[in-house]
């Protein structure tokens, strides 16, 4: 690979380079959405960040096979299901749909496979055969359970402690607090009201961590690269995993483990109760700016606490409108002839910049400083001489490069469309003071400047840029 990648790893505690098992094969399993509900700016905060994984990795010349699983039976879809008098498949079906909505919205990149956990239960039984082959496994109540004093690695992932385990105590929740190391379900005996599967293993439906070893080894292999999600998923659904896995294959089950960090809002942890609970949908309809969403919750890098403000948001829109006017200057602003005040030299400095920051365990924010650093040396060089074609060129592929690992330059169709129209406006003014109607060229400039368009007359043309 052209550039070592190193990453933190949640499992070693520590920063190590990233190799993986098969050369040139970036096999990568990301917890997807329980599709209960639309997900909220924090989940969202996730997928950007799987999605700058997978975007740094394809750039850095990995082959990336990506696995996102859709929760579509746990104890929240039931719920949900059986509250609105729907099937699971209807119910779950219209959260998915608005899942891939959210994710296009915010330019996330589709990953190779979206298994959806109800068509893999036969993977996810057979699984619990083998485990309980193992001597991992006992039955009560129709029941299967994880017995993890079976497994003594239990915990090295979440750093919990075996020994505060109650002996002989269970849980049969989905999802449940540190205080609670025990052993867990594997497959629930049928109850009243929840979907069944009559298998081997009686009448019932499979616990939610299972899902995630099943559809992971059947489309990855056993053993694979990668593995991420949140830090609440550290314990105890990862930890889980690893004991399910690794339990019934007797192998390593994944390598590096990667966990973004919450997302708070305004200081606050987010809850409905509090009010401060977004989803992408509230955002847009209050006026905001995707592209401006996408780029805030990228800016901090993903192991750090986010603290999504309005304010942050407000922010990350001027910087939208920053980018855009730096484009558009250099669009309008006619090549220099030899030489510029901008060398393809510093271009390929930038690129050097970015791409070292994300190999740097995605360091996000030292890549946005970089295209920042960049954006202000384009703006003093057509401030002065003006640049060169080549390297107007190079920057080009540069812009590219942005576009292919973050994805964060401004929406252009709509503004596109507008842009026509205003440089006719510009084109007009600048006959209309070459025919020394300066009422008509005054007249044009107070028009564009009640849009929040912004005339500059200089040495090379005039340039406009928005407010
Ligand atoms: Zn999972």
């Amino acid at each position: 690979m052209s550039r070592e990648i190193r990453f933190y790893n949640t499992l070693t505690r520590q920063q190590e380079a990233f190799h993986t098992l098969e050369p040139g094969h970036a096999r990568v399993y990301t917890c997807g959405p329980t599709v209960y509900n639309v997900v909220h700016i924090g989940n969202l905060r996730t997928f950007l960040f799987e999605d700058v994984l997978r975007r740094t990795l394809q750039e850095l010349g990995y082959r990336v096979t990506q696995v996102m699983n859709l929760t579509d039976i746990d104890d929240k879809t039931i719920r949900g299901a059986s509250a609105e008098g729907v099937s699971l498949r209807e119910f779950t079906d219209r959260y998915i749909a608005l899942f891939f909505e959210d994710i296009d919205t915010l330019r996330v990149q589709r990953a190779e496979h979206y298994p959806r956990a109800t068509d893999y239960v036969p993977q996810m039984v057979e699984l619990v055969r083998r485990l309980t082959a193992n001597g991992h496994t006992y039955v009560l109540d129709g029941s299967t359970y994880f017995r993890i004093a079976s497994f003594p690695q239990y915990g090295r992932l979440s750093g919990v402690l075996l020994d505060e385990v109650k002996a002989g105590a269970r849980v049969d929740a989905d999802e449940y607090e540190k205080e609670d190391v025990r052993d867990f379900v594997l497959w629930k005996a049928s109850k009243q009201g929840e979907p069944v599967w009559d298998t081997v293993l009686g009448p019932g439906r499979p616990g939610w961590h299972l899902e995630c070893s099943a559809m992971g080894t059947a489309l990855l292999g056993e053993s694979f690269d990668i593995h991420t999600g949140a830090v609440d998923n550290i314990f105890p659904h990862h930890e889980n995993e690893i004991a399910q896995s690794e339990g019934a294959t007797g192998r390593p089950f994944v390598h590096t483990w990667l966990h973004a960090e919450h997302l708070v809002v305004e200081g606050e942890k987010m809850a409905k109760s509090k009010g401060n609970f977004f989803t992408l949908r509230d955002l847009v309809e209050r006026g905001h700016d995707p592209a401006a969403i996408r780029y805030l919750l990228l800016s901090v890098p993903y192991r750090q606490k986010l603290n999504f403000t309005f304010d942050g948001l407000a922010g990350a829109e001027s910087v939208m409108r920053r980018i855009d006017n730096t484009l558009r200057r250099l669009a309008h602003t006619p090549a220099a002839g030899d030489g510029g005040a901008l060398a393809a030299t510093d271009v390929a400095a930038f690129e050097a910049e970015l791409l070292d920051g994300l190999a740097d365990d995605l360091n996000t924010a030292r890549a946005l400083a970089a295209f920042h650093m960049l954006l202000t040396r384009v703006n003093q060089a057509l401030d002065g001489e003006g640049i060169a074609q080549p390297v107007r060129d190079r920057l080009d592929e540069a812009f590219g490069l942005v576009q292919r690992t973050l994805d964060i330059l401004p929406a252009r169709p709509k503004a596109a469309d507008d842009a026509a129209g205003i440089d006719a406006l510009v084109a007009e003014r600048t006959a209309a003071r070459k025919g020394r109607d300066f009422a008509r060229a005054d007249a044009i400039r107070q028009e564009l400047a009640g849009r929040g368009i912004i005339l500059e007359d200089t040495p090379h043309g005039t340039v406009w840029h928005r407010q």
